[in-house]
């Protein structure tokens, strides 16, 4: 009765989900574990201000202050900590930074950030050229975790992603690259609501954080669709990675400290060629099949801009550490469709496989935050669902 809920292989991809279970607890879960903690992983560039560019009207986005605020909460202005009746008024328009919980904590080493080559993604909405607005945010102190955003602002951005991003599918169900695009956003949203059921406050009056196994029975495993959805997309970053291997061997980790960065590129290394990863799951994805016929090259273009939209949705989250996550893990995203779907390893205008620093730092702690998730689900679900789940029956 206990046995593996999940069998066979995941659905669009070429692995089964014990073996997805296995080579993460034993391979890629260690190794991410240790690699995104070295400096070159742990900083993200990224400018956090949201310049909502979908609803101006915003009341979190037109409070600047709002949106950037470091400070303890009683520097707070009193209108924004107080529903006073006007625009912010609803628990949708409460400042969430104002939660010590959602805070970024930006203290880093600005030294270990050194610039790499400007080159573009056309599956994202790039903002990351230098600028005045752009922050330096050590991730290790920032952990993805439940920071109170909920509500009318959260519930918007996700009806925005998935209404009008990912449901103009063909309604025959024939069209594939369609369905990989929901599934990855579907998957990754799945991995969010892990995080916060992985890390939930607990008692807020004790500052206590912990598991809350409810929430990832009612937000994840009660629909099985879901965690398909995560080792889906875990399977497909994890190929991104792969198929970059060469790219990603020779990258200069260079952060200014150079036994931390050979650690960094040795551990790499690993992540890369690793021979029991190789040989139980060689191609977890496989590319090739996508974009065929006459329309592929036009609905590859037409994806691609769904993609930025979504990728400009994340500058109206309304919580600046959910921006934060937001961001890269869509960069992170964006930067593995751009790895898989650059032609024989060139880009549309023929130049070979270039990846920005960002996106490089973005696509392995994504895959780290995906780990993450399908080993907490493996090893939580069978509790979560042995405690909460009254349906009688299953997938
Ligand atoms: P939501 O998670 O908001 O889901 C909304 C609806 O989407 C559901 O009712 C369901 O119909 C559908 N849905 C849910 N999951 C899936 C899925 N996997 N696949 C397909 N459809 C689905 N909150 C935090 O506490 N910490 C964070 O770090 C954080 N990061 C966020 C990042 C982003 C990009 C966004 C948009 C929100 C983030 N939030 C975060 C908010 C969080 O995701 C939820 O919106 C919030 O907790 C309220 O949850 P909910 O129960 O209303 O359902």
């Amino acid at each position: 009765q206990d046995g593996p809920k999940y069998h066979g292989i995941v659905e669009d991809c070429c692995c089964d989900y014990q073996t997805v279970d296995r080579i993460n607890e034993e391979v890629l879960n260690p190794l991410l574990q240790q690699i995104v903690k070295y400096p070159f992983f742990r900083y993200f560039k990224v400018k956090l201000w949201c310049d909502c560019p979908f609803w101006p009207d915003d009341g979190m986005c037109r409070l600047r202050d709002c949106s950037v605020c470091e400070c303890p909460e009683n520097e707070f202005p009193e209108t924004f900590r107080k529903s006073s009746g006007s625009v912010l008024s609803s628990d949708d328009l409460v400042c969430q930074e104002g939660k010590p919980e959602a805070t970024v904590d930006r203290t880093i080493d600005v030294k270990a950030f050194k610039g790499w080559m400007e080159v573009d993604n056309p599956w994202t909405n790039d903002d990351e050229t230098d600028n005045a607005e752009m922050t330096y945010v050590n991730l290790q102190l920032n952990p993805e975790r439940y920071t109170g955003y909920s509500g009318p602002s959260a519930r918007r951005i996700w009806d925005a992603i998935y209404l009008e991003n990912c449901q103009k599918l063909d309604p025959s169900g024939e069209c594939q690259e369609r369905r990989i695009l929901y599934k990855l956003i579907s998957g990754l949203h799945s991995s969010i609501s892990v995080h916060i059921a992985a890390e939930y406050l607990l008692d807020e009056k004790t500052n206590m954080w912990g598991q809350k196994l409810s929430l990832l029975y009612d937000r994840v495993l009660k629909y099985p669709d879901r965690v398909r959805n995560l080792y889906f997309t875990f399977l497909f970053v994890l190929r991104s990675v792969t198929k970059a291997a060469d790219y990603l061997e020779q990258a200069d980790y260079d952060t200014g400290n150079p036994v931390e960065d050979l650690n960094t590129q040795l551990l790499m290394k690993k992540l890369l060629y690793d021979h029991k990863l190789q040989t139980a799951c060689p191609k977890p994805f496989d590319e090739a099949k996508m974009w065929k016929g006459q329309s592929g090259p036009e609905l590859m273009k037409q994806t691609q801009i769904q993609f930025r939209n979504i990728s400009a949705v994340m500058d109206c989250i309304g919580c600046e550490k959910c921006r934060l996550w937001g961001k890269l893990q869509i960069l992170g995203l964006g930067t593995a469709l751009k790895i898989l779907f650059s032609e024989n390893g060139q880009d549309q205008s023929g130049q070979h496989l270039q990846l920005q620093r960002n996106e490089v730092i973005a696509l392995v702690n994504l895959l780290n935050r995906l780990s993450e998730s399908v080993k907490f689900v493996h090893e939580m679900g069978p509790s979560a669902e042995r405690m909460f789940g009254k349906i009688i029956g299953g997938p």
